[in-house]
């Protein structure tokens, strides 16, 4: 016997997690339900920092509000930075961003991805399903999910949330475009000599972009080290201490001696883009519809943004007497967000080659950029402004 329900969301990472709670919050009575293969447990306060951590901008903070979620997520361990620093390591080029040039009270917020996860997680309680998805079937009407728990499950809407590989995607014959940087992000803590001072610090090399990231203790840091896939496989195999003086090296000391705190792990660099982010029946939102590279610690800012508009759209389109799922709400949402992503993705791209290139004109005319922008307050304000204040998120019925 299957079981019939309004929303069934595949992945309740942090965007999944998200979506269906903000649906809930709009619509009580929806039957909602979430399926993931692991349940996210809260780090202990006195643990290690997780190796995944994401720079939240204030429009995701305000997602995670709005889902109920401000109280928990304001008592995460968490480090709201204050200031940005990205420079060229081939050059005298420099940006500097900081929050009070926008009259902000911070420019993002550095936590763990398993605590958001966590947090969001526990408040779905009952609504969340541990399972792993083992098929998913088009119908002649709709779409049936079967779980690894032995429970069928027809939704009116299925929501693929369940990351790069989905295969809710898979599932419904929704290719991508691809393009694997043949880099890898390695990532690991690091406790610094200086303070972090509450910066986000990034530093352009030719082999890719070297991020430390200011966790809650202020002299540890997260650090996204972009690397070509053989390097970064030297660098996982070198020892902790040939490690630790590549790692200060690459970033001219700028924190000064660094020295490993727990395991470094890598990651495939690969954006992909689904080619379109529903049918009928069935839609796509966060890494599922779209990954991104890291340079910018944008990706899941991106998701929750899909997050919020799907919700948005499915609420209004329910106020409007339509059913849930409705394809008229679908089609509006991958309208909002997949030309938004497309932009943020190439853009990315376009970094990306930008500082890579090692030629004396490119390497020129991106230090003067970077300078004139610098030293531009009102375009600099600007893009500041676009970039990490929250964006207009309404999702209740009214
Ligand atoms: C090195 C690195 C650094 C990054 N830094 C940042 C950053 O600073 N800021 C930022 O915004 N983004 C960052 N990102 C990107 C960010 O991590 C992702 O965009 C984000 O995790 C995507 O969230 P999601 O919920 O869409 O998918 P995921 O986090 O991938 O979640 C998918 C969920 O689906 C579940 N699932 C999958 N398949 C099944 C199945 N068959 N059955 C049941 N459950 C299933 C999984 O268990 C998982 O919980 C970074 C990425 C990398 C690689």
């Amino acid at each position: 016997m299957s079981e019939r329900v309004d929303v069934l969301v595949v992945g309740g990472g942090m965007v999944g997690s998200a979506f269906a709670l903000l649906l809930k919050q709009g619509s009580p009575a929806l039957n909602v339900v979430v399926v993931d293969a692991e349940r996210s447990e809260m780090p202990a306060p006195e643990a290690n920092f997780g190796l995944r951590v994401s720079a939240l901008n204030q429009s995701s903070e305000a997602v995670i509000a709005q889902a109920g979620c401000a109280q928990g997520y304001a008592q995460l361990r968490q480090c709201r930075f204050q200031h940005m620093q990205v420079w060229d390591a081939d050059g005298t080029g420099q940006v500097r961003f900081s929050a009070a040039d926008i009259q902000t009270t911070h420019l993002g917020t550095l936590v763990e991805n398993a605590a958001v996860q966590a947090l969001l997680m526990q408040a779905l309680g009952d609504n969340l399903r541990v399972a792993r998805v083992q098929s998913i079937q088009r119908l002649q009407q709709g779409w049936q999910v079967t779980l690894d728990d032995g429970s069928v499950i027809e939704p009116a809407l299925l929501v693929g949330a369940d990351g790069a590989l989905s295969r809710v995607r898979e599932a419904a014959g929704i290719s991508t475009s691809v393009q694997d940087y043949g880099q890898h992000g390695l990532v690991c803590t690091v406790r610094t000599e200086k303070p972090h001072d509450a910066t986000a610090w990034q530093r352009f090399l030719p082999e890719g972009p070297l991020a430390f990231l200011p966790l809650a203790d202020a002299h540890q840091c997260s650090i996204v080290w972009t690397l070509p896939t053989t390097q970064a496989e030297a660098m996982l195999a070198a020892s902790p201490s040939d490690f630790e003086q590549a790692l200060a090296k690459a970033f001219e000391n700028t924190l000064g001696a660094v020295e490993l705190v727990g395991p470094r792990a890598a990651f495939p660099l690969v954006a992909r883009h689904a080619e379109r982010y529903c049918e009928p029946g069935l839609v796509l939102i966060g890494d599922a519809a779209h990954s991104i590279h890291p340079l910018a610690g944008q990706g899941v800012n991106l998701g929750f943004l899909d997050a919020a508009s799907l919700a948005q759209e499915l609420l209004a389109a329910l106020q409007a007497g339509l059913p849930i799922g409705h394809t008229r709400a679908l089609r509006k949402y991958s309208r909002q967000r997949r030309g938004h992503n497309a932009l943020l993705l190439n853009s990315m791209t376009g970094f990306e080659w930008l500082f890579a290139q090692q030629s004396p004109a490119w390497r020129v005319l991106r230090n003067l950029g970077m300078r004139h922008f610098d030293n531009n307050r009102l375009l600099k304000q600007a893009v500041m402004s676009v970039a990490m204040k929250p964006a207009g998120v309404h999702t209740s019925l009214q």
